[in-house]
């Protein structure tokens, strides 16, 4: 082998609580894992402040400081963890070929991918801004610092609606902005919105700016998108619910994927289309998206590869 070409039991590609757990697993199974960190080191949790419902953390934690934590976990058994990107991966071949950005040609007997997904935001200079000061993409993580407060949430989906009734029972007043005047919610979840009574549908408009100074937000304009009128709402959180997109494109044409391009695996398992290929957190997974059940689904990964190279 030359010295840019690699050959592995087991490469990881990604990095947030469902890589390292697979990269812990894997390690400590003496698979000498490879895992490639990819484009945001850490994942989503390093765009969030505080982690209040991993287990085991009572007084909670900065997401960032988890997943350096975590980091330091998977390496002290051993995984080999690079900073880089995988470029191209070829699995009609075995070994499996990767290609990575650092120059490396990697051939691997199992990789499991842990690719993540990515909020997707409406693109506001002031949503970024505010990132992490009252602008978030996760209601079930953040929405408990707005107890008592007025918020607002972005979307007609079915995430949308489901974290405006999650927070409407934490929050005094839940605005919901929809682009139109129907939700695209389910009819159950659409009922379970309209009959809250805190919640207050602001129908046919979209956030302008979001407000706020250096302690964080206090407001958002929203504009009435068939009147053209601006209003300004008084809130201390924004939650933008517009949907995530899984971080798959690599995979294309590789794997199962479905029309959302999540991955598809075989209830029950982390095992894909592909023998040998495993996939696990949030790129293979739409509905629960959270910490826990993404470090779940790697220490599954990590077993399956493990069971796969022995049988
Ligand atoms: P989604 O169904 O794609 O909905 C995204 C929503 O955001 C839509 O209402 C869309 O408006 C709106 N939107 C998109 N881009 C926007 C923009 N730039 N500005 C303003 N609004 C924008 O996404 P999701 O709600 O995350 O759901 C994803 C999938 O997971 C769906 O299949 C959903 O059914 C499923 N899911 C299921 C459950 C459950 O069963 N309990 C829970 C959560 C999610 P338009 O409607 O105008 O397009």
């Amino acid at each position: 082998m030359s010295e840019n070409t690699d050959r592995l039991k087991c490469l990881i590609i990604g990095s947030g609580p469902a890589g390292y757990t697979a990269a812990i697993y894997a390690a400590r199974a003496d698979l000498k894992p490879v895992m490639y960190e990819g484009l945001q080191p850490g994942g989503q949790l390093t765009i969030t402040t505080d982690v209040d419902n991993f287990p085991g953390y009572p007084e909670g934690i900065k997401g960032p400081e988890m997943m350096e934590d975590l980091k330091k976990q998977a390496i002290r058994f051993g995984t080999e963890v690079r900073f880089g990107i995988v470029t191209n991966v070829d699995f009609s071949i075995r070994p499996f070929k990767m290609e990575a950005d650092d120059g490396k040609t990697i051939f691997a007997d199992t990789v499991i991918i842990a690719t993540g997904a990515s909020a997707r935001w409406i693109g506001l200079e002031s949503e970024m801004k505010f990132r992490g000061m009252g602008v978030s993409a996760c209601a079930t993580c953040d929405g408990f610092f707005y107890r008592g407060q007025d918020v607002a949430i972005v979307g007609g989906g079915d995430t949308a609606a489901e974290e405006a009734t999650y927070l409407a029972k934490l929050c005094k007043k839940v605005y919901m902005i929809h682009r139109r005047d129907e939700l695209r919610a389910s009819k159950a979840m659409q009922h379970k919105v309209l009959n809250t009574p805190n919640i207050e549908m602001v129908w046919n408009s979209v956030p302008e700016e979001v407000l706020g100074d250096s302690s964080g937000v206090n407001g958002l304009l929203v504009k009435n998108v068939q009147t053209g009128e601006s209003r300004e709402l008084d809130i201390t959180g924004f939650f933008v619910a517009i949907g995530h997109t899984p971080n798959s494109e690599i995979f294309r044409d590789q794997i199962k994927m479905n029309d959302a391009g999540y991955i598809e695996t075989i209830p029950g398992s982390t095992r894909t289309s592909v023998e040998g290929v495993f996939a696990c957190g949030d790129v293979q997974d739409h509905y629960y998206r959270q910490a826990v059940t993404a470090a779940g689904t790697g220490c599954m990964a990590a077993i399956e590869a493990e069971r796969f190279l022995g049988s």
